[in-house]
């Protein structure tokens, strides 16, 4: 049916040895939308994406993305069928271009049109990018290595991002700009699942969230639900 979510995650855990990162956490993401996924520090919000992925061991009652079922495939695998990490710190090879970069993200994995088409929409998107195409990655800025990881990311032709921490260590203005350019991608079609620490700039453009703690599930609802909680102004917006 249409109403099924893009992404339903039931009673995911994400265990590395003894340590339990995620305790059975039930989340949805509909097409179109932002979520954002709120938590504290260590509270499991990376182990999640990680896990979406492939890239965390997972164990889950159910986790269907598209109606596929993700559960014992590979990333590559993962990414080909349309859902792809930013992932934290944005791990750009700073040794190599900026275009060497955006290959990388996988122009051969598009699912649909043509590399060259995706390439060209990317660099319209992101002009900054289309300038320094020949430059090594490392000479960046933090802010244009975050563009670059995003744009690598769109290379792939991903009905959902998933982004870890994108405005991390960066300035107030580049955040700024960051935070527009998520809510323009859902605007244009792109879901997304953002983890985020800024949680009041998360919670402006999201249409739902979740708050992690210690791996579990502790506060859900529509982005302006959590705004007014109290639990959310006490702990995050500082009221
Ligand atoms: P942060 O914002 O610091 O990344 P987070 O909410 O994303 O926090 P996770 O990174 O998912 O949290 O970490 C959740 C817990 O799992 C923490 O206790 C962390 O120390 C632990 N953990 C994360 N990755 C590993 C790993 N590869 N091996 C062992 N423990 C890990």
């Amino acid at each position: 049916p249409s109403d099924e979510p893009l992404l339903t995650i039931e009673g995911l855990t994400v265990s590395y040895g003894p340590v339990e990162a995620v305790d059975g956490i039930d989340l949805t993401v509909k097409r179109g939308e932002i979520v954002t996924l709120l938590g504290a520090n260590g509270a499991g919000k990376s182990s999640t994406l990680n896990a979406l992925v492939g890239l965390a061991p997972r164990k889950a009652n159910r986790l269907v993305f598209a109606g596929i079922d993700l559960l014992g495939l590979p990333p590559e695998t993962i990414v080909r069928r349309g859902m792809t990490l930013v992932p934290e710190g944005r791990r750009v090879f700073a040794s190599l271009t900026v275009e060497e970069n955006l290959i990388l993200g996988g122009a051969k994995h598009a699912k649909r049109g043509n590399p060259a088409a995706v390439k060209a929409d990317m660099l319209a998107r992101f002009p900054i990018l289309a300038e320094r195409l020949h430059q090594k990655a490392g000479l960046l800025s933090g802010g244009e290595q975050q563009m670059l990881a995003i744009g690598r990311a769109l290379m792939s032709s991903p009905d959902l991002l998933l982004l870890d921490e994108p405005s991390l260590g960066l300035a107030p203005q580049v955040v700024d700009a960051i935070f527009d350019l998520i809510r323009d991608l859902r605007d244009q079609g792109l879901t997304i699942l953002l983890v985020e620490q800024n949680v009041a700039q998360s919670l402006e453009i999201a249409d739902r969230g979740y708050v992690l703690a210690n791996g579990r599930i502790e506060l859900q609802g529509s982005a302006a639900e959590l705004r007014a909680s109290p639990e959310i102004q006490n702990a995050y917006l500082g009221a």
